[in-house]
């Protein structure tokens, strides 16, 4: 599967430990995995019998491409090293033991929107980092932003990059792809480019400050006629004690029209997001 990319002169086993189950995906399971000196990683295990098609060894191929290409960033849960044997392709990830950020905001309590603010701001500066290299993630969703440690110091890396794809200028993809509450009007009409990201950060902004998402419903096709209509209440509680600027930001980025929606480096010089900016600290 991997060819050029894989560890060829040595198996998984030989340099590393694999422990407890951390997570399960589609076509893997990511396991806790120890290396020779006791450093602790995570270890995506991709099932070769699950790659049915070209099109799933590819997009196995592609995300550890991506993967090498986007894992100096320091808000990506790098890639460490890759192997394969005849069941597995494995990839050696930098461990995130401090779980999903959502979950972290809900055990706390409250939070203030200056705390909201800065992780959003990390989160739009990796995508932004994505998108200059080339490169569109396509699930963009909370469940993929994960914390290093469980403590105070925890970075904040974005994971999954198992859908995303190459873009370039002026390139449209058709694929309908990601999670239904994320997934951008111009995704569901099926010609969309990397404008489709920023929606999803405005879907997880919106969560992120009210607990609730924009558009729901209770099946998918519901769900996805809320977000062809593309309208959004900031009227409902907690919605007018959040500030002027948190709903400028998040509506900016649900604008319905690609062509007029924000850029992630646009969107950094926001004043909710700069530093000493709009975002007042108070809890949400
Ligand atoms: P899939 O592409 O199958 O959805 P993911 O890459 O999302 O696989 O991994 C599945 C789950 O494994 C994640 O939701 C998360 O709980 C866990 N996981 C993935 N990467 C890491 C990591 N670097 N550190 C800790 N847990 C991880
Ligand atoms: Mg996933």
């Amino acid at each position: 599967v991997l060819d050029k990319h894989s560890n060829k002169n040595s198996k998984i086993t030989d340099e590393y430990r694999l422990g407890k189950v951390l997570g399960k995906g589609a076509f893997g399971t990511v396991y806790l995995a120890e290396d020779g000196a006791k450093q602790a990683f995570a270890c995506k295990s991709i099932s070769k019998a699950k790659l049915i098609t070209e099109e799933d060894v590819k997009d196995v191929r592609r995300e550890v491409e991506v993967l090498n290409l986007v894992s100096d960033h320091a808000n990506v849960a790098a890639l460490q090293a890759t192997y394969e044997d005849a069941q597995h392709v494995h990839m050696v990830l930098e461990l995130c033991r401090g779980g999903e950020l959502f979950d972290r905001i809900i055990s706390k309590g409250t939070f203030t929107e200056k705390t909201a603010a800065e992780y959003f701001r990390t989160m739009v500066e990796v995508v932004h980092h994505l998108h200059q290299l080339g490169v569109m993630h396509r699930d963009i969703k909370p469940e993929n932003f994960l914390l290093t440690t469980p403590g105070d110091d925890a970075v904040l890396k974005l994971c999954d990059f198992g859908l995303s794809a190459y873009w370039r200028p002026g390139q449209k993809l058709s694929s309908v792809v990601g999670s239904s509450y994320y997934v951008s009007p111009e995704v569901l009409r099926r010609s969309y480019s990397v404008e489709a990201d920023i929606w999803s950060l405005g879907v997880m902004l919106y969560i992120l400050l009210s607990g609730l998402p924009p558009f729901w419903g209770d099946t998918e096709e519901d769900i996805f006629r809320m977000v062809l209509k593309g309208e959004t209440d900031f009227k409902t509680a907690p919605w007018p004690s959040i500030s002027v600027a948190a709903k400028d930001c998040v509506r900016k980025l649900l604008t319905m029209d690609p062509k007029l929606r924000p850029t992630a480096q646009q969107i950094l010089e926001h004043p909710w997001l700069k530093e000493q900016g709009a975002a007042p600290d108070r809890p949400l």
